[in-house]
């Protein structure tokens, strides 16, 4: 069955109460029992929920795995999936990855012994020489934020697997419709269902997808035991983007093209930051490694004060943080996503003062284009 048969059908059954076409709601904290010891497989809703079974197996399927769980943020996902390694142990992690993960990583996790090497990733012999003798997992974010770095997965997999390591890949940027890292050998895919899955700017989540039992069973001991679960209305909500991922990644990816297209002949661009761009260093792994681009898009007007021309001059498009909803949302990494960043280390990732993000949303793309030029053209700066 093709990806959007799979995205509308996948763990959704009309419900066997009431023939409900739509997965209902579960919004119970706990089931009633026969007798004792006898249930019809609910017991506790931290547990599990038939509203977020039903997420858990579509996005599972989505991604070509046996196994999904979801929780209340795409952090807390990726929480759980740190807690396969142990203090003692090493992970290698992509170094332009999500704040949130870093903060997480260097913040907290390191505090319990984890240790954690960040190197960049989209180079491979970067990846081999910082394994060593304790690495359990190499964390890896492709393309990365706000710079688009792509890591070649099914590299990285292999130089991860011959050290007996696990491969993660954070997904969030592409969602399976555009990546599915388990088929170029990644063993555990995590998620925030804020973005692109869910879609409509109107909740938080996230979710673990893997094939291997044993961490599988783990992670789902985890999500029971430490009970950041994702509620039935979240799950819910989620349930309801998936149907029209395909569209809308379609939709994304069409509208992220012209509008790099667009910002890479604009006068007041220097440069653009877009996989899909053949200037991009690694278009062609991005080519075989994605089914298209996305339509995550950053652009450097040069300047500070270009930058916030830009941001405070769109009219359309909505400055603030997140991304992958339906609406076109603009930002500076600089002073928000990646303010938490140390300068030096924004310099050398390229996250300068003149950056510009765009997550490009499903409005007509000449109107998001419009906005983008009358915007820029208030830009006083030349190239
Ligand atoms: C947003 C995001 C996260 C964190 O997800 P939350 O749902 O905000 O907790 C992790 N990774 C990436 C790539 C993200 O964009």
């Amino acid at each position: 069955m093709g990806f959007a048969t799979i995205a509308i059908h996948a763990g959704q059954e009309p419900d066997s109460a009431t023939g409900a076409v739509t997965v209902p709601i579960y919004q119970t904290s706990t089931y009633a029992q026969d007798g004792l010891g006898k249930n019809k497989g609910y017991e506790y809703a931290r547990t599990s929920n038939p509203t977020r079974l039903a997420l858990e197996r579509n996005l599972a399927a989505l991604e070509g795995a046996q196994f999904g769980y979801c929780f209340a943020s795409g952090m807390s996902a990726i929480d759980a999936t740190l807690r396969l390694v142990k203090g003692g142990e090493h992970v290698v992690v992509s170094d332009n990855t999500y704040g949130g993960t870093f903060r997480l990583f260097t913040r907290i996790l390191a505090n319990y012994g984890v240790e954690f090497d960040f190197v960049n990733t989209s180079e491979v012999s970067n990846v081999e020489a910082a394994i060593k003798d304790n690495t359990r997992m190499v964390f890896v974010e492709t393309p990365t934020n706000p710079v688009m770095m792509v890591t070649d997965l099914k590299a990285v997999s292999e130089v991860a697997h011959a050290a007996g390591a696990r491969v993660v890949c954070d997904n969030t940027f592409m969602s399976p419709y555009l990546q599915r890292p388990l088929d170029f050998g990644v063993d555990i895919v995590v998620h925030s269902t804020t973005k692109f899955l869910n879609g409509h700017s109107d909740g938080i989540g996230g979710a673990v997808v893997l094939n291997n039992e044993d961490d599988a069973s783990w992670i789902q001991f985890v999500q029971n035991s430490a009970g950041a679960i994702l509620s039935p209305f979240d799950s819910w909500l989620v349930l309801r983007g998936t149907k029209t991922l395909a569209l809308r990644m379609e939709q994304h990816d069409r509208s992220g093209r012209a509008v790099a297209a667009f910002l890479e002949d604009h006068p007041k661009v220097r440069k653009i930051y877009y996989p899909g761009s053949p200037s991009h260093k690694q278009y062609e792994l991005a080519k075989r490694q994605q089914k298209g681009f996305g339509s995550m898009v950053s652009f450097d007007v040069g300047s500070f004060e270009g930058a916030r021309t830009v941001l405070e001059s769109v009219r359309l498009c909505t400055l603030a943080e997140s991304l992958g909803g339906v609406e076109t949302l603009i930002c500076h990494p600089a002073t928000m996503t990646h303010a938490s960043v140390a300068p030096e280390t924004r310099e050398r990732l390229g996250i300068t003062d003149g950056l510009v993000r765009v997550s490009v949303g499903i409005e007509d793309t000449d109107d998001i284009i419009a906005d983008l030029d009358q915007a820029l053209n208030t830009v006083t700066s030349d190239k």
